[in-house]
């Protein structure tokens, strides 16, 4: 870890291990990113250097400030699109964890004029009344490359996440919020579920969908047990990796 100040060892281990599983759990390829608000300066976040999330290990955890610049200079590439992290940080001060992916059953209802991605399942509650799709294009124009690369974007896409747990980003990918970052690999993995039920019930007719309070309801007890999910998934990761 490459950090100015004391950062709790667990706390990096716990975002190791969540850039593996999110590997392992095919929402992270070679590209997307995991986070963690710093827990002793909530003014910063702990993200790795520019790497496959799979190859990351301690060494590679950064510090950053909420303008999205490294604590400690350094020659390491970063992530373009840290600035993602650094806005919703400032904007969410529930927000302790952020998962940014590019995960494929998700992609459709980014680009999707008519469906939404709403919860169709128990473990998707979190989606609460659907998630929103934030379009580039309202702030940057019709030119962009759709990366968040500066500040500015970030805000904008903090402000389309609103108080949601998940964002879509049109023709791009999907950014997940949480209070942990357990909570947020959970609701990342779960994300891409329901994005695949959604699009299979699509096939069979109109969708009964949970509705806001059966969505709070299934939310509040599953994530009550989001220790259950994650040392299954850490278990797996760490089989693979050995
Ligand atoms: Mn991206």
């Amino acid at each position: 870890m490459n950090a100015s100040s004391l950062v709790d060892p667990s706390l990096v281990q716990e975002l190791v291990d969540a850039n593996r599983i999110l590997y392992n759990e095919g929402v992270l390829d070679a590209f997307g990113h995991v986070s963690a608000r710093h827990d002793k300066h909530r003014d910063r976040f702990l993200l790795a250097a520019n790497l496959a999330p799979a190859l990351v290990g301690p060494d590679d955890i950064l510090e950053f400030d909420l303008d999205g610049s490294p604590v400690v200079d350094t020659r390491r590439r970063l992530y373009v699109e840290r600035f993602l992290h650094a806005e919703i940080y400032r904007a969410r001060p529930d927000v302790m964890a952020i998962v940014h992916s590019h995960s494929v059953a998700v992609l459709p209802f980014s680009v999707s004029q008519r469906a939404r991605l709403r919860p169709v399942c128990h473990m998707s509650g979190f989606l609460g009344s659907g998630a929103p799709v934030f379009d580039i294009r309202d702030t940057a124009g019709p030119a962009t490359d759709l990366l968040i690369r500066d500040r500015e974007l970030g805000a904008a896409l903090a402000k389309s996440l609103d108080r949601h747990a998940v964002v879509l980003m049109r023709g791009h990918g999907s950014t997940v919020v949480a209070p942990s970052i357990r909570l947020a690999v959970y609701r990342a993995v779960y994300t891409e579920v329901n994005a695949r039920v959604q699009l299979q019930a699509e096939q069979l007719g109109p969708i009964t969908f949970l509705t806001v309070e059966e969505a709070d309801a299934t939310a509040e007890s599953n994530e009550a047990n989001v220790d259950r999910p994650w040392l299954l998934w850490q278990a797996k990761a760490r089989l693979g990796s050995t």
